[in-house]
């Protein structure tokens, strides 16, 4: 009996959607976005993006909740350095394609300098470019991949270099990733940027961004919180 009623107060909370029935208030709605974070896509449009190196709109085609690559790389318009990033993303099915040219895309930390690999890598012993590989340094610890055709999440902890007053870097960029909530990266140097158009690492905040590296690879619900 006590256990019905309990329930019951329960639903009527649940219902009102005015009261979080656990502890300080986490979330802003019923959506898991944290209520201290900045969402950069929410699956309506592309206001928070540009076309990389540009002030030129996003180009990529926004339906259905998602945004599919498709027009060169994109860009947040703000500037971050150490966050926590959230990305979800949907590789698609390319049986024709081979290797890095199956679903490739990935998610660059300030600016073009630190990337987290996107790529069809479902079933694979991976390496270092593959899906959740810090591009060419790092593979994941294991193989969190979901197939191609399903939704998948990306949460990023990212510290970004550090420099002394004399411009000396003092320490490297760290970062750990989750993969569909499994720990795939933890706590890895970052020695120098992956492959893109600096090897020196970034003193300045940078811009989040995702690759357009020619395959249709969606995106939904990006939110990012700088520490
Ligand atoms: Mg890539």
């Amino acid at each position: 009996m006590r256990y019905a009623t309990s329930c019951a107060l329960a639903l009527i909370a649940a219902a009102s959607g005015l009261v979080p029935v656990f502890g300080a208030e986490l979330f802003k709605a019923d959506e898991p976005v944290p209520a201290d974070a900045i969402v950069l896509f929410d699956g309506k449009d592309l206001s928070q993006w540009v076309l990389c190196d540009s002030e030129t709109p996003a180009p990529w085609k926004v339906e259905n909740g998602y945004v599919q690559a498709g027009g060169g790389d994109i860009c947040t318009k703000r500037s971050f350095k150490d966050c926590q990033l959230h990305v979800e993303f949907w590789v698609p099915l390319m049986p024709d394609r081979r290797g890095q040219g199956r679903g490739n895309s990935g998610v660059f930390l300030q600016g073009w300098n630190y990337e987290v690999q996107i790529l069809d890598s479902y079933g694979l012993k991976s390496g270092a470019g593959d899906c959740g590989a810090i591009y060419s340094i790092s593979p994941p610890m294991t193989n969190a991949c979901r197939p191609p055709e399903h939704w998948q999440t990306f949460d990023i902890f990212f510290h970004a270099p550090r420099f002394d007053d004399s411009g000396k870097k003092i320490a490297n960029a760290r970062m750990s990733v989750l993969q569909n909530g499994v720990w795939i990266q933890e706590d890895v140097e970052i020695p120098h940027p992956t492959p893109g158009e600096s090897m020196q690492d970034p003193k300045d905040p940078g811009p989040v961004r995702l690759q357009d590296h020619g395959c249709p690879v969606r995106f939904r619900n990006i939110w990012i919180r700088p520490l």
